[in-house]
């Protein structure tokens, strides 16, 4: 009933209880630790199983069980090795439980595992690994022990060693019949509640009497009438071991809950049985049962751990030493501290005294007397002043002071008697008075029963951890949360045979001594192996004869691998040694051999300190693993002194100077080099290598971060200053200005005025041609500068009047000198997307504002004579009842523009994409599109819904880019809809209405200009094949492949297809189709997948349903694996691409994180309520013969 009661709960409890989270967890490579001092093994917690550990501890030191079980050979149990084989008879949970007591008590390893034994018991998952109740295993563990060997000689050994008969009677008053009823048991459950100790429990079960009178009479079979009957019980068989289950955890029917029960419930050491059973004639050592296990529950009742405290009767481990140790110290302490503590606690003292005493009670004033003899102070003198007269005080303290009837005589409590243990005790219990005369007192005489080893050996065992304790320690688990909650008594007549005390080999069969010395020489072995290991250091040995000294540092003359030579030696031998095996590795060493502790250094390798006093470890000079050591003559490398130590080691500067415009690529406005320089170098002779006269340096203490407030001069007094005086380490920037650049440096405070990473030059060319020279200047500007603002610049450095920013605008000029539309004057330099460098005209006439369309338009027919002419139109947005307006796009395909064909120079490009800008109606990200296809704004159209695609296309014709190209008839052009800047769905039907299209209101439309007429009938699909270039992660130009999918559209028609294209034969492609949001290939089925021709009709799914999705536009890509044997389709475009969608993701995931941040805060009180498992029967499942 309380299967689930002791779900294990790690809150409470340190770490290392119950083995988990444990920091470091040794690696799986390393052999398992060895036994510690005690030389007992403990067992590991498989997460919640500390109550079956405890179990098996006490199973284990039952040598009488451990040795019944030893005593069944393979011949009854079968072998281990057998238990795969199905039709083998192995008794599995026997045979585990072997080898497991095996182990502990022979393998030389902190912890056992329990495992294998969890495994044989069927226990596979968590759930039932998870806390259970002890009690309940020991009875579940028991019966499974007895089913597995049913039919074997160990078939009664639980019986003999547990079972115990209690017997219960009913006497009637009159006839004096007696009716009884037996009752088996292999433990018994004894009551906490209401009850001061095992005693009174027994005394309440098995001598105390119930009667029947009165109103609750008893119906008697002889008399046959209601009678007056006692009632009673006793124990009629003790077992050998006495097991007893403390009920601490019971049911609270008014709260309904459970509850723990803490109180303080004693039970002695040794106990006499005699009062409780049935005969009571045998002699006394028949009664007496000495406790050896106490299993403890800590915690409460929905969680808690266990451990056990055991009594090693074979002295297996090694308790003495510890002990020993413990004495000594307690003794120190005791003069130290304890002494005088004592003395100025009077209740330590007279319990004392009283539990010195032979006679339970003693004269108040005798005991004054004591106190004086004793410690040699008077109550009245020590004591009276602060604690009363000496009667007073033991009143005052009745829990631990009892006084005779009479209050003349005083005595200690029988709980305090048991604490302080003495050799002899009279009968001291607060009984009812007692029937029969029996002398149940269990201490009657104590000496003499107990050996010499009685109080000793005894170990709490906790998990992985053993450590010895004094028996007196069981006291402490008399009450509390952490209490004691079984209690395992054996027999005192039961002795061990001195063979095998201090022997754990005793008894065990030899096949499992083989097996366990087999294991313990492999452990041995390991632990030498990773002892060698651990003490092990690679050394990297670097020949002078291999280096070169130049730039400030030592540098290879080979490559790095080849001037190193590897050494392994053990970290405990000394420099000597070292010394003599590089001798032995570099036969040819001629003259003196210094040993250098070398650092490979950004600026190259670098040597310090020489290593000397070859009598010291290699420990001790600190040489680490993987440590580098120069092996040269001490002076110099290829004929080149060598300067060693911190003080002149190479430090990398990273020199920074301000590009001249666009010199370093987009987006780089200095030139970068590194220089190398010693880090004792003086800051005046840095700046003559690096600066020109009158240059400064500037130094960027952060790093990377080239913002403008971390720079700083250096200033006119720093130059007596070193490198590393100053802070110049590897990798620290400098900046160099010349002195028409300092602009920028705010000299006062030495720091830079802009951020100089964006400080770049955009070139302003005077257009308004007001004087005969054009002139152009430099305008120093950052991406974030307004048009305007340079605008102004730009117009005072050109010398011109101010008046002309009323009437004048910039406009980009194209690399082929063109005057490219205005770049609006609320623009920032980002906004424009003007490059850096890049060259502007200040030109007469107003830029666009943001509702108007810059045009560009020829008059006339020839359109390479005709002069272009621009316009600037309000843009509006009126369109008729009926009619759709619709933007229209122009469609260039990548091959197209490859090929030369009308190419738009990339600043052409941007003059559209602005265009289009300022008239895009959806108005919502505007971006350029430039993927493998290129669009083109065109222009919007209006027309009629009733209006046929044919009638779109001509109207499309129209548009003055679409004029470049000679389209002599609509069905010349390939109409699509816009889908994420990409052609969507492609319009097939010329004569189709635009209405039964139904492209919606804020279609978009994209033209594609053919080389030939196209009439695309209902079945036939548009693809876009590419083959793979081999050997490169790229492609050939696509080619429009039309594919007619009216009989099969399969992965198997596709290949046919693709292949024919190609007069390939069919095997020899590879084919994947590519999904440009994504940047991913899939591969479209493989020849090895290629199923039957029969199986395939019925099988094969259509490529236009999942995953492929096939549909007009689709970009297949083609390997030839005549040519190309690998089959990876993505280029490195997917990668950028793949990447910055990974970005993009990351930054999303952080804002969202961001913002779920609130909620958090509320959500998590929730977690924190702890919901309780549904509780999972326990039980050990027993196979057949298992
Ligand atoms: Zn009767």
């Amino acid at each position: 009933m309380f299967g689930d009661l002791f779900e294990e709960d790690f809150s409470f409890i340190s770490n290392n209880h119950c083995g988990k989270g444990k920091k470091s967890k040794p690696r799986d490579s390393e052999p398992p630790a060895p036994r510690d001092f005690t030389n007992l093994s403990g067992i590991k917690n498989q997460g919640g199983t500390c109550y079956l550990n405890s179990l098996l501890q006490t199973l284990l030191f039952t040598p009488e069980f451990r040795e019944a079980l030893f005593s069944l050979g393979p011949e009854e149990l079968g072998t281990l090795d057998d238990s795969s084989k199905p039709d083998a008879k192995v008794r599995i949970i026997p045979l585990q439980l072997q080898r497991l007591f095996a182990q502990l008590l022979l393998l030389d390893q902190q912890a056992a595992s329990t495992t294998d034994l969890t495994e044989s018991f069927g226990w596979n998952s968590n759930e039932e690994m998870r806390q259970h109740d002890v009690q309940e295993l020991n009875r579940i563990l028991f019966s499974a022990l007895e089913t597995s060997l049913v039919g074997t000689s160990g078939h009664d050994l639980i019986n003999r060693l547990y079972h115990g008969i209690v017997v219960n009677q009913i006497v009637c008053k009159e006839c004096k019949n007696i009716s009884e009823r037996q009752e088996d048991f292999l433990d018994l459950t004894v009551a906490v509640k209401g009850v001061a100790g095992l005693e009174e429990a027994l005394w309440n079960m098995y001598v105390e009497e119930e009667y029947f009178e009165n109103e609750n009479l008893y119906r008697c079979g002889a008399c046959d009438k209601l009678v007056e009957a006692s009632k009673s019980a006793k124990l009629r068989k003790l077992p050998p071991f006495l097991t007893i289950s403390l009920l601490r955890f019971n049911f609270d029917f008014e709260k309904c809950e459970r509850y723990k029960e803490t109180s303080c419930y004693t039970f002695p050491i040794q106990i006499n049985l005699r009062p409780f059973c049935e005969q009571t004639e045998m002699d006394d050592s028949e009664y007496m049962y000495e406790l050896f296990s106490v299993i403890i529950h800590k915690g409460g009742c929905y969680g808690g751990h266990y451990h056990v405290y055991i009594r090693d009767v074979d002295e297996l481990g090694n308790w003495q030493l510890q002990e020993e140790e413990d004495r000594l110290i307690e003794d120190k302490a005791l003069r130290d501290t304890e002494n005088a503590k004592e003395v100025e606690n009077p209740l330590a003292v007279l319990k004392g005294i009283l539990s010195e005493e032979e006679s339970k009670q003693i004269p108040v004033d005798q005991l004054g007397q004591k106190l004086l003899e004793k410690k040699g102070v008077s109550w009245n003198k020590k004591y009276r002043k602060q604690y009363g007269a000496l009667r007073k005080y033991l009143q005052n303290h009745p829990q631990t002071f009892q006084f005779s009837p009479d209050e003349n005589k005083v005595g200690l409590k029988e709980k305090h008697k048991l604490l302080f243990k003495s050799a002899s005790q009279e009968q001291d219990f607060q009984r009812p008075p007692q029937k029969n005369d029996v002398h149940w007192n269990s201490e009657k005489k104590p000496t003499r029963l107990r050996d010499s080893s009685a109080g000793c050996h005894w170990f709490d065992l906790n998990d992985s951890k053993v450590q010895p304790i004094k028996e007196k320690d069981i006291e402490k688990q008399f009450q509390g949360k952490e209490s004691a909650y079984m209690l395992f008594y054996r027999k005192s007549q039961l002795k061990r045979p001195p063979e095998a005390r201090g022997n754990p080999r005793y008894q065990i069969p030899e096949h499992l001594l083989n097996e366990m010395n087999a294991a313990n020489t492999e452990l041995q072995k390991k632990r030498a192996e990773c002892d060698s290991a651990n003490h092990g250091i690679d050394l990297r040995l670097h020949l002078s004869s291999c280096y070169k000294f130049h730039n400030g540092a030592l540098h290879p003359s080979l490559t790095w691998k080849e001037n190193v030579v590897d050494l392994t030696i053990d970290r405990r031998k000394t420099l000597g040694d070292l010394r003599q095996s590089v001798f032995q590795k570099l036969e040819s060493w001629e003259g003196d051999m210094i040993l250098s502790i070398a650092k490979p250094l950004p600026a190259g390798l670098h040597l310090y300190q020489i290593l000397d006093g070859d009598e010291l470890t290699l420990d001790g000079i600190g040489l680490a693993d993987g440590a580098d050591i120069f092996v040269w003559n001490g002076k110099e490398v290829g004929g080149t002194k060598v300067m060693t130590g911190p003080d002149h080691e190479p430090v990398v500067i990273n020199v920074l100077r301000l590009a001249e415009y666009n010199e370093g690529g987009k987006g780089q406005h200095f030139t970068e080099s590194q220089h190398v320089f010693s880090c004792s170098t003086k800051l005046s002779d840095l700046r003559r290598a690096l600066a020109p006269s009158g240059g400064i340096i500037l130094k960027n203490g952060s790093g990377p971060d080239k913002e403008a407030k971390n720079w700083e001069v250096f200033l006119e007094g720093d130059m007596k200053e070193t490198v590393k005086s100053v802070g110049l380490t590897d990798g620290c920037s400098v900046l160099i200005l010349d002195s028409h650049d300092q602009s920028f440096v705010n000299v006062s405070s030495g720091n830079l005025t802009a951020f100089t990473y964006d400080i770049s030059w955009l070139q302003v060319k005077n257009f308004c041609r007001t004087e005969d020279e054009e002139k152009h200047v430099k305008i120093t500007a950052t991406i974030e500068t307004v048009m305007s603002d340079i605008k102004m610049k730009a117009i005072r450095e050109l010398q011109l009047e101010e008046e002309l920013a009323n009437d004048s605008c910039l406009r980009p000029v194209s690399g082929n000198g063109k005057l490219l539309s205005p770049v609006p004057e609320d623009y920032t330099v980002k906004e424009a997307e003007l490059k850096m460098g890049s060259l502007l005209g200040l030109c007469h006439g107003k830029a666009p504002t943001s509702t108007q369309l810059f045009l560009y338009f020829i008059v006339g027919s020839d359109q390479n004579t005709s002069p272009e002419m621009e316009i600037v139109v309000e843009e509006t947005a009126s369109v008729k009842e009926g009619f759709l307006k619709i933007p229209i796009w122009w469609f260039k395909s990548s091959s197209h523009m490859k090929r030369g064909e009308n190419t738009p120079d990339q600043v052409n490009g941007m003059t559209c994409k602005m265009d289009a800008l300022q008239v895009s109606p959806a108005g919502d990200s505007p971006e350029y599109i430039h993927t493998d296809m290129d669009l083109c704004y065109a222009g919007s159209i209006e027309i009629a819904g009733e209006a046929s695609l044919e009638d779109l296309k001509m109207q499309a014709m129209t548009l003055p880019c679409c004029q470049e190209q000679i389209v002599p008839l609509p069905s010349f052009l390939r109409a699509w809809t816009v889908d994420s800047k990409r052609p969507g769905k492609l319009l097939r039907n010329n004569k189709q209405q635009l209405n039964d299209y139904k492209l919606g209101a804020r279609v978009e439309i994209c033209i594609e200009p053919l080389q030939k007429e196209e009439r695309l009938g209902p079945d036939e699909l548009l693809l876009r094949v590419q083959m793979g270039i081999p050997g490169e992660r790229d492609y050939y130009d696509s080619t429009d492949l039309v594919w007619d999918i009216s009989k099969e559209c399969t992965t198997w028609a596709l290949r046919q297809r693709v292949a024919s294209h190609y007069c390939l034969p069919v095997d020899k492609i590879e084919i994947a189709k590519y999904f440009p949001e994504k940047f991913e290939w899939l591969p479209i089925s493989s020849w090895t997948q290629q199923i039957s021709k029969r199986k395939r009709k019925k099988k094969q799914e259509s490529l236009q349903s999942a995953p492929y999705h096939l549909k007009d536009g689709d970009i297949i890509g083609v390997k030839n694996l005549l040519l190309d044997d690998t089959k990876d389709f993505s280029t490195v475009r997917d990668d950028v691409g793949k990447e910055k969608q990974r970005q993009l993701a990351l930054e999303k995931k952080k804002s969202r994180q961001a913002e779920r941040l609130q909620d958090h805060v509320f959500s998590e009180e929730k977690l924190n309520i702890k919901h309780r498992k549904p509780e999972v029967a326990l039980s050990i499942n027993v196979g057949v013969f298992r």
